[in-house]
């Protein structure tokens, strides 16, 4: 999605340890307009698919689900909670997660009301690196007997393994910018 492109190139920094901080329009400021753009992208590539729920994990997924929801006929968004709380009931769908930029485990969870038999549902996530995230949340929704009818990113990375190991899956993947780094480190972008 050459807007994404665009917006990560003028603004993106590149940092150590293969780490991209877009926090200007993505993962501390977010720029609406853009997260627009990306819902109705998302509504396009998915289209058809009988999505009816929108998945994903605290904290940055979320404004970004929330905004493509809207282009989802208003789907119900549900975020896997990364740590527990009184509020939460303890009828919950679980599994421990590896954080790449925390470099640490923890444990997602849902709610059993809010995920079940039957719903079709959409990943949505701001990065994919390793695939942690997204194999997480899938393996919460094969808990619930629903379906992962497709993961949505916005910026995968190209040089970590998820974006690869998800596809051989047989899980349609949508990532609206595939950053790559080149020789010289600056970014560019593949297309797949
Ligand atoms: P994965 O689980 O695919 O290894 O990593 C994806 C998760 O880690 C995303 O939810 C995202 O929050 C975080 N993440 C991974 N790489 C980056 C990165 O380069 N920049 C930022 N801002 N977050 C990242």
């Amino acid at each position: 999605m050459k807007l994404l492109e665009d917006k990560i190139l003028e603004c993106g920094e590149l940092r150590e340890g293969g780490i991209l901080k877009v926090d200007s329009f993505l993962n501390h400021q977010i720029d609406i307009s853009l997260m627009q753009e990306i819902g109705k992208e998302l509504a396009s590539l998915f289209a058809g698919k009988g999505i009816n729920k929108i998945l994903t994990i605290e904290a940055s997924g979320i404004g970004i689900a929330c905004i493509a929801a809207q282009y989802f006929d208003n789907a119900p968004v549900v975020f896997a909670k990364k740590t527990e709380s009184l509020n939460l009931s303890g009828d919950v769908y679980s599994t421990d997660i590896h954080s790449y930029t925390k470099n640490k485990d923890y444990t997602a969870r849902i709610d059993k009301k809010y995920l079940t038999k039957g719903d079709k549902v959409l990943i949505i996530d701001d990065f994919l690196a390793n695939g942690e995230a997204a194999m997480g949340l899938m393996r919460l929704v094969s808990m619930a007997g629903a379906e992962t009818a497709g993961v949505g990113i916005c910026i995968e990375k190209a040089f970590q393994k998820g974006g690869d190991m998800i596809r051989s899956k047989g899980t349609e993947l949508h990532s609206l910018a595939i950053v790559d780094v080149k020789d010289d480190g600056t970014i560019s972008f593949l297309q797949k």
